[in-house]
């Protein structure tokens, strides 16, 4: 099954590399809706994506901030900062709110590791 952005926004953890194996990789939209975990109403939920560019001057290279809206509770979200690199055909995610790993302790009712 071929990971889409949709996937990459959903699923991969920081600062790794998706590269897809498309001619055209990536067109330049952003998925409209992604599933993730809302904190308010303590499951995965469909949010509705806003992106916007914040950095880079080029077409070859950007960081694009992407807010994403909570559609059951309207009250909660999760940003995303995505750097994306158009010439070598990659993106990352630079920053990610509320992280990944908040979000699937909270899923399995456990609490998040205290950090040192
Ligand atoms: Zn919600």
């Amino acid at each position: 099954m071929a990971t889409d952005v949709r996937e990459f926004l959903e699923s991969y953890d920081l600062y790794t590399r998706f590269r897809p194996h498309h001619s055209v990789w990536w067109n330049g939209d952003w998925p409209q809706v992604v599933e993730v975990l809302c904190r308010a109403c303590g499951a995965k939920r469909s949010h509705r994506v806003w992106p916007s560019k914040v950095a880079g001057f080029t077409l070859d290279w950007g960081v694009y901030m992407l807010h994403g809206a909570c559609e059951h509770c309207g009250t909660d979200g999760v940003i995303f900062w995505v750097e994306v690199n158009q010439r070598e055909g990659w993106m990352q995610k630079a920053g990610q709110l509320p992280a990944l790993a908040e979000a699937s302790a909270q899923q399995r009712g456990l609490q998040p590791a205290r950090s040192a």
